[in-house]
């Protein structure tokens, strides 16, 4: 069976980075393994999910660079999860519960007070014909739970009954279904929770790699049983440590911090989001993949930690500038043409200024420097003044290239004593209005003999 993994997000919000970590890692999963990535919109919950949302994680995904297989939605799939039902039913797995909250709270202090563990106690089981006829006629609704296998012939009896799986990031892992409450699986309004869905789906779309956050762990025992109890074998499973901000708070997708539409619209390269996201919290170093083959290489489940993955923030504006610094001009060229910077000037133009970008779009901001000139003619002291005239005054006949600089600034040095600082930081002043910025040789020939002679102060 080939590789499929799906990312499955209840669309109900923005996608934030943590988010992008689960895709990214079944995405790059994917990749490494020929595999078929499913995009499935776990929107069961019609209430809150929305389809702007599910078009906007697409976005978010696209914009990242994970391209889909194929694209789910669980509103659209209810026939499946109803044949489920009835294979349940029919089996003995699914029954009915009648009751409320209030008596479910009560059962289980009267529990705990008796040194039981707080689990259900599948009263629901005993229930009599004319008890349930009696609840049905004051209205009550049944909500219904999926009987686990952890007893030999007499559900009342039950006995450790080990699940186990060998998990993909965090090694073998065991659950005892003797300690787990018969799990709901439809609510009293007939609405389903996310695990019958989620295991009615991964069985239909031949999953065979669920790779997900850790705070599913505790979930998987109880799936793994059901999809036995479908009658299918179960996935491997690989559960991620979650990303959290430095402060260790989770990131939620309702209060929009992080998200990825709020990064992309900081200016931040895709691969920057990208590969914080996936590298940090692993063995790995966080660097800038420049590309998803490159992250790829650099990816591998098992070297996920089993602690919290925290991050600052702050590490995105340096990551961002490190891929800057070695984006090749091919790479840039289609985004700088569209703001006019372009022909022979574009490609040394980016080489020149590449190093000393926070943000792709700062290159428009030295372009108009080496166009137009500084915004506002920069102050200078007499003497400086005097130096800076005297220096271009001694400027080389073109045509120019990235040694002329260095000639140049010899012959200035040479012939009026100056050194260091003094030498270069009146010149690069005058040249761009700022203090620091590209190599003045790279600049230089973008300048030109008229280019440098029209700022003379
Ligand atoms: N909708 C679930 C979530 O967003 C999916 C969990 C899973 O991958 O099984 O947490």
């Amino acid at each position: 069976m080939p590789v499929t993994v799906r990312f499955a997000p209840s669309p109900t919000g923005n996608i934030h980075i943590g988010n992008a970590r689960t895709a990214l890692f079944n995405w790059l999963f994917a990749m490494k393994n020929g595999g078929n990535f499913v995009q499935r919109f776990d929107d069961t919950d019609v209430a809150r999910s929305k389809q702007e949302y599910a078009d906007a994680i697409l976005y978010d995904l696209h914009w990242l660079g994970i391209f889909q297989d194929a694209t789910e939605y669980q509103s659209r799939r209810f026939d499946i999860y109803g044949e489920a039902v009835e294979k349940l039913k029919r089996a003995g797995q699914l029954y009915a519960c009648y009751e409320t909250p209030e008596e479910l709270d009560l059962r289980r202090k009267i529990r705990r007070t008796r040194g039981l563990p707080p689990v259900y106690g599948r009263e629901a089981l005993q229930f009599s014909h004319a008890q349930i006829a009696e609840y049905e006629a004051d209205g009550r609704k049944p909500h219904w739970r999926f009987l686990l296998p952890n007893f030999r012939n007499d559900p009342f009896d039950t006995e450790r009954t080990e699940v186990g799986w060998t998990d993909l990031v965090r090694g073998e892992e065991t659950v005892d279904l003797a300690s787990l409450s018969d799990p709901i699986l439809i609510r009293e309004d007939g609405t389903f929770l996310y695990t019958l869905p989620s295991v009615a789906d991964d069985i239909d779309m031949n999953i065979t790699h669920v790779i997900r956050g850790d705070d599913h762990v505790t979930n998987t025992a109880v799936q793994i049983a059901l999809f036995r109890a479908l009658g299918a074998e179960p996935p491997a499973f690989g559960h991620h440590n979650l990303l959290t901000a430095s402060t260790g708070e989770a990131l939620s997708k309702r209060t929009g911090a992080l998200s990825i539409a709020s990064l992309r619209e900081s200016g931040l390269e895709p691969m920057t989001v990208a590969s914080l996201a996936v590298l940090t919290g692993t063995s790995e170093n966080v660097v800038a993949a420049s590309s998803m083959t490159e992250l790829a290489k650099r990816f591998d489940l098992a070297t996920a930690s089993k602690s919290a993955a925290k991050f600052d923030p702050e590490d995105l504006n340096a990551l961002n500038r490190d891929l800057l610094r070695q984006m090749p001009f091919s790479e840039a060229r289609d985004r700088l043409s569209a703001w006019g910077i372009l022909g022979d000037q574009a490609e040394p133009f980016w080489l020149a200024v590449r190093g000393n970008l926070d943000r792709l779009a700062d290159a428009t901001v030295w372009w108009r420097i080496v166009k137009q000139g500084p915004e506002a003619a920069p102050e200078l002291s007499e003497d400086d003044t005097e130096y800076v005239r005297k220096a271009f005054d001694m400027l080389p006949p073109e045509p120019w290239d990235g040694g002329t600089f260095k000639v140049w600034i010899d012959e200035v040095k040479e012939q009026t004593g100056r050194k260091g600082k003094m030498l270069f930081a009146p010149i690069r002043l005058v040249l761009t209005g700022q203090d620091s910025g590209p190599e003045l040789a790279d600049l230089l020939p973008l300048l030109g003999r008229e280019g440098i002679r029209a700022r003379r102060p």
